[in-house]
């Protein structure tokens, strides 16, 4: 089945073309025929193809807005000159979307019905700067291919539908969860199943058996603690700001720190709001940026003070949720460094996990340093009883992969509601 992955953004859309079925599930033998992204949409737009060959391509197209730009993607791709191998629209067999955020109504993926479009609505409340997009990318792409083609939704918070109430309940009035939903969510949720389900393929292992705990290092940042193969404590919450420092997201603070900041610098709170998601994290405390490669470059070339305070922050962070889960987990096999900095820095990977060794994890320096660019592999040393590992997240493989399960009725259709 030929699936067209998209990721949908207020002006981006990432995107990838996935040829998958049960054999070849059951093999790792799918295909990724063509992946990229479109940014800027709404004007000149930019997009970047990325081929299976390594090769990349850059194109511009004026794009007013989201519906042209589907629109657009699925004549290119379905284009000779696209390279993908697909020659008409009717080759596009099923569409995944990553949708943002799926409350509590959603704890798998969904054929997506007019059921599904009112529950990702009632969920704007929730996540009022993604699930709007979401839902355009849905128009869009049913404009663009017809109704005939199914749609299957993929929510980033699903998988934390396993947390405990002791784990997703903040300590606040109760009522204010009947009442409001309030509670931690978590995000990042595909990539934290992807890290998962691939571990617990490299090493062989039962799902029951995986007790594990996933580092997602990116621009945004998250921990899951994962038990038998499901999570049972996230750090992201209520929204994606709480955890980790971000690029620029400052992740936890005490929440008296709001009110105090709005007085102090004159702002309201929604203002405050968005210096905490905006301009915060490694961004905020270096003032120079919240890149972590040029962090690195900056504090190491340049010595500069405020880029290593950054970082120092960044791995501080990271080592403590690491101790907490560890608690959280009773003891952990391994922990696994994904995400753009997860997956490409040895250095950052070593700084989280230098002071562990209370925990039986020794970082083997030789094979951190090899693990760059894509590879997977352990990295601990020889007797470590806790493990290091790289584990690449592929979050677009899991969606098409639920989008093939979905729509050929091999997993749940429809909207379960939580029991609690
Ligand atoms: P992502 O959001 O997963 O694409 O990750 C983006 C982050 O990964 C940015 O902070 C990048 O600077 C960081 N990153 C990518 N490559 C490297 C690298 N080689 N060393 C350090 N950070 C990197």
């Amino acid at each position: 089945m030929n699936i067209l992955v998209l990721n949908v953004g207020s002006a981006t859309v990432k995107f990838q073309v996935v040829v998958t079925d049960a054999e070849r599930m059951a093999n790792d033998g799918d295909t990724k025929l063509l992946r990229g992204q479109i940014e800027r949409i709404g004007g000149e737009s930019v997009i970047t193809f990325r081929h299976a060959d390594g090769t990349t391509r850059r194109l511009t197209a004026a794009l007013r807005d989201m519906r042209a730009a589907v629109d657009w993607l699925v004549g290119h791709v379905t284009s000779p000159e696209s390279g993908s191998g697909l020659s008409a629209r009717a080759d596009i067999h099923a569409v995944g979307h990553r949708v943002v955020h799926g409350g509590e109504q959603f704890r798998s993926s969904v054929l997506i019905d007019a059921a599904v479009l009112q529950g990702i609505e009632d969920n704007v409340e929730l996540a009022p700067l993604h699930n709007p997009h979401n839902l355009r990318g849905i128009e869009a792409t049913r404009q663009a291919l017809g109704a005939g083609v199914p749609q299957v939704a993929v929510f980033d918070t699903a998988f934390h539908h396993t947390l405990p109430e002791h784990a997703y309940l903040y300590a606040v009035p109760y009522p204010l969860y009947r009442r409001h939903k309030i509670r931690r969510y978590g995000f990042h949720g595909t990539s934290h199943r992807s890290i998962a389900y691939r571990f617990r393929k490299i090493t062989a292992r039962e799902r029951n058996d995986v007790r594990i705990i996933t580092l997602h290092l990116g621009n945004g940042c998250s921990a899951c603690a994962i038990q038998g193969g499901v999570s049972i404590d996230t750090s992201m919450g209520f929204t994606p700001l709480e955890g980790l420092v971000m690029g620029t997201r400052s992740g936890d603070l005490d929440p008296a720190l709001l009110d105090y900041i709005a007085a102090k610098e004159g702002l309201s709170l929604s203002q405050v709001e968005a210096m905490l998601n905006s301009q915060s994290g490694l961004l905020g405390i270096s003032g120079l940026t919240n890149d972590m490669r040029d962090l690195l470059a900056e504090a190491n070339e340049l010595q500069d003070r405020r880029a290593r305070l950054a970082i120092e922050i960044f791995c501080y962070r990271a080592r403590k949720y690491i101790g907490a889960y560890l608690a959280a987990l009773g003891g952990a096999d391994a922990v696994v460094f994904a995400g753009g900095i997860g997956e490409n820095s040895a250095e950052i990977r070593a700084r989280i996990c230098a002071g562990l060794e209370w925990a039986g994890l020794h970082v083997d320096a030789q094979t951190n340093g090899a693990l760059v660019g894509g590879r997977e592999g352990c990295f601990s040393a020889e007797g470590s009883t806790l493990e290091a590992w790289v584990v690449p997240t592929d979050e677009e493989l899991l969606i098409a992969r639920d989008t093939f399960r979905v729509v050929s009725g091999g997993m749940q259709v429809g909207t379960r509601k939580n029991p609690t």
